[in-house]
């Protein structure tokens, strides 16, 4: 039987640049690629032992998959992405399947990175084994642990590795298996931020050039007011002041206003500042 989940070989086209600030986790990705191009001779230099895996770990809405599709994009590597979910949405045996021919065709087309992305849906999944309810023929609890015990293994094969940079992302680092935080695994743990002021700026001044705003909106200060915010949250706040805007129009025609209200029609800082609150 076929399987039913469909490889991804087309890089999204997302830049280091259109990342808001997270310098760090741009040079530790940067650094990831350039290491799987390495001489073993220069990399003995350096490493005990070359980091394998890398880990994207923080809040939800932090640009962690951004991140990963910025570094296909940007590396050229060929480029495999998977969500968690996705393979435990298989029949039994199939989803150990899916990730034995994920690597297998990584290698076979590398250099190439691939991602896993929440893959907390996997690896959490052997502690639920014990509490039971594998209630189904589909992965369910049985089929996390088997998912799980094939994408160690996998990683394991470290000489065959060669070539392929293994990344992965999650929200609940906590609920990770610590199986797959040892050295020779996901080894290497990057912490993606909530994002600082100067990326909330940049954040807010790329949704601006994407709608009509005001040019009294104030990027500097909506960036000083969303401390602690995500940048998805912020994507939020600037869709929902375009609404608010929106309505602001529709408003105007219903009271019969015409001519310079439509091309007048912007979203204003007391928008944002709405939204915000
Ligand atoms: P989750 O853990 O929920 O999967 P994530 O950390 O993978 O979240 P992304 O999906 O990468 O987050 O980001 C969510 C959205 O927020 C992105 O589509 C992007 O538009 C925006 N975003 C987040 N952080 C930034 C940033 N630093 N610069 C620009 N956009 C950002």
């Amino acid at each position: 039987p076929s399987l039913m989940y469909d490889i991804n070989l087309k890089p999204p086209s997302i830049h280091w640049d259109d990342i808001g600030g997270q310098e760090p986790v741009k040079l530790a990705l940067r650094r990831a690629v350039s290491m799987n191009l390495e001489s073993p001779e220069i990399l003995s230099r350096f490493f005990d032992r070359p980091p394998k895996g890398f880990l994207l770990y923080g809040p939800p809405g932090c640009s962690k998959t951004m991140a990963a599709q910025a570094m296909a994009t940007e590396s050229g590597l060929n480029f495999f992405a998977v969500k968690g979910a996705e393979l435990l949405n298989m029949y039994v045996g199939e989803s150990e399947r899916a990730v034995r021919r994920l690597f297998q065709r990584a290698r076979e087309v590398s250099p190439s990175m691939i991602f896993f992305d929440e893959i907390d849906s996997i690896a959490g999944q052997r502690a639920g084994f014990s509490s039971g309810g594998a209630s189904s023929s589909h992965g369910g609890s049985h089929g996390g642990v088997n998912v799980l015990t094939t994408l160690l293994n996998e990683m394991d094969g470290f000489e065959a590795l060669h070539g392929v940079v293994v990344l992965a992302a999650t929200n609940r680092p906590q609920a990770l298996d610590p199986a797959l935080l040892r050295p020779g695994r996901f080894d290497d743990l990057i912490y993606v931020s909530p994002p600082n002021e100067d990326a909330r700026r940049v954040i807010f001044q790329k949704e601006a050039k994407k709608r009509r705003m005001d040019p009294d909106v104030d990027v500097d200060r909506l960036a000083k007011e969303t401390e602690g915010y995500s940048g998805a949250e912020i994507k939020g706040i600037c869709a929902s002041a375009g609404s608010a805007a929106y309505d602001r129009l529709r408003l105007r025609r219903t009271e019969g206003e015409e001519g310079d209200g439509d091309k007048d029609a912007v979203i204003r800082m007391a928008d944002l500042e709405q939204a915000i609150r």
